[in-house]
């Protein structure tokens, strides 16, 4: 059972040091969020797993490490400068600025929002009475377009001269490494490349925890091919995405994919689709694939001047501008829809309920988490021997908790999701033989709850199965 509202997540995240509200002790500022110990963890192996396999375990995509300040012609050229808008209405009874077509695609549904011409959000929200999150009015101005670009200067003198952007998408950091990778990797189409970094837009509507927020991350890739074969490029990469996200432990039931219609289409692109889930409050785009065709390349190569184009290697004379195919994920919605996917409350046979984080193990915080039975000595020393001989001996994420009583613990490492708990008692240092033989250790598993007694010898074969 996957969480049923987002404030069970938003909780669970603060109590258990996987998200907090941002810069919380100055009273917090809007829509930021940071990942406390367990979330870094998470975040970082979601990270991981991408990278693991979409650049290492594929020999025709290499990964990069762009930087977020970039030359601002780069944005011109991209089309951000000019149209990286959204549409912005005030609302005139109290004067509260809304991302119009989403105040549509709350009341009407996405279908109905992503077709809306800008002179028409406007007399749209007014005709259909959507009142204002506010202040419940409905009385809206025509739509006008933002430009969701951060702005700052670059250096010690203040002027429009020196004004640079936070990157609105890590993608653009690869088209202009386009030819420096060509040039050093011997690619030959189709390729790819890959990034994962932040990405800044000011939204005009944050909310919804870490689904919309102002600095994100992303997980991208562009994936250059001849033209003939973008079209089939596009349809692998459809398949191969929605089943990277089957992958993670996303119930299919809570995903679907959905074409974007001709009047939806970024000024880069002839088709579009986005993954969406579920989310408790609707549907929401998870992941974004785009045709971009040879928008960027051409654009790059007109606004620097430099030559981008591609030699087939079977012929020097055929020069051309390979197509991209574009798979966007976000690191952030990730992260979020694993949370909302892996939350369950199960009834216990003494009639308790437990709240358990049902991670798939390959993404999960923590591996193993060390249980002392209880702070006396010869069990704590005993169980930092097991604690070093599996930091030594495996990769394991292993956490050593000796606070509060063994039914807490286990409710603690429930509710963090770590698959296995290994309790350290007095068998195991031979003065109990009820709990258990000398030298063995009890394995917990979180799902089935099923208790195993293992020899410590044995423990590293046992926890890599
Ligand atoms: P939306 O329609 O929700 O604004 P988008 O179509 O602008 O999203 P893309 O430009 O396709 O998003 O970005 C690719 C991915 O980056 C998205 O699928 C999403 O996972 C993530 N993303 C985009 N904007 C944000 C944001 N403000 N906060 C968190 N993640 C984001």
């Amino acid at each position: 059972m996957p969480a049923t509202s987002l404030d069970q997540i938003v909780s669970l995240c603060k109590r258990r040091g996987f998200i907090f509200p941002g810069s919380e002790i100055y009273g917090g500022l809007a829509n930021t969020w940071d990942y406390g110990p367990l979330g870094a963890e998470l975040k970082n192996r979601v990270k991981q797993h991408w990278w693991q396999t979409f650049v290492r375990k594929r020999a025709d995509i290499v990964g990069l490490d762009s930087s977020i300040l970039m030359n601002p012609k780069v944005w011109e050229a991209s089309g951000h400068v000019s149209n990286f808008n959204d549409p912005l209405v005030d609302c005139k009874e109290c004067k509260e600025r809304f991302r119009g077509d989403k105040l549509i695609e709350e009341k009407l549904g996405v279908e109905a929002a992503a077709v809306l011409k800008l002179d028409q959000i406007g007399p749209m929200l007014n005709a259909e009475k959507i009142p204002c999150p506010n202040c419940s009015g409905h009385n809206w101005t025509e739509a006008k377009q933002f430009n969701m670009m951060f702005e700052t200067q670059q250096g010690v003198v203040k002027d429009d001269s020196n004004v640079i952007y936070l990157r609105p998408e890590t993608a653009q950091g690869i088209f202009v490494n386009f030819k420096n990778i060509l040039q050093t990797m011997r690619l030959r189409l189709p390729f790819g490349v890959a990034q994962i970094g932040k990405a800044f837009r000011n939204e005009i509507t944050p909310g919804n925890f870490t689904f919309r927020t102002r600095e994100f991350e992303q997980m991208e890739i562009e994936y250059f091919t001849e033209p003939d074969g973008s079209k089939k490029a596009f349809d692998d990469w459809k398949k191969t995405v929605w089943d990277w996200y089957i992958g993670l432990g996303i119930d299919k039931k809570r995903l679907r994919i959905r074409e974007h219609d001709k009047e939806e289409l970024s000024h880069y692109s002839s088709r579009t689709l986005d993954i969406e889930y579920e989310f408790p409050w609707g549907w929401g785009e998870l992941f974004g694939l785009a045709h971009r065709g040879d928008f960027d390349l051409t654009q790059h190569e007109k606004f620097s001047g430099e030559d981008l184009k591609y030699t087939d290697p079977n012929d020097p004379k055929k020069k051309f501008l390979p197509h991209v195919i574009e798979p966007s994920f976000g690191a952030d919605r990730t992260v979020l829809t694993i949370l909302l996917e892996a939350y369950d409350e199960e009834e216990l046979e003494n009639g308790e309920t437990r709240t358990v984080m049902r991670f798939n193990p390959n993404i999960a915080p923590m591996d193993v988490a060390i249980l002392p039975l209880s702070k006396k000595e010869p069990l704590i020393a005993k169980a930092q021997e097991v604690f070093r001989q599996i930091t030594e001996e495996t990769n394991l994420v292993v956490d050593f908790d000796i606070t509060g009583s063994i039914g807490k613990r286990y409710r603690r490492q429930d509710e963090i999701g770590t698959p296995r708990c290994i309790t350290i008692d007095f068998g195991t240092i031979g003065e109990d033989k009820e709990q258990g033989a000398k030298d063995t250790v009890t394995i917990r598993d979180r799902d089935s709850l099923k208790q195993d007694r293992v020899k410590i010898t044995e423990l590293v074969k046992v926890l890599a199965e």
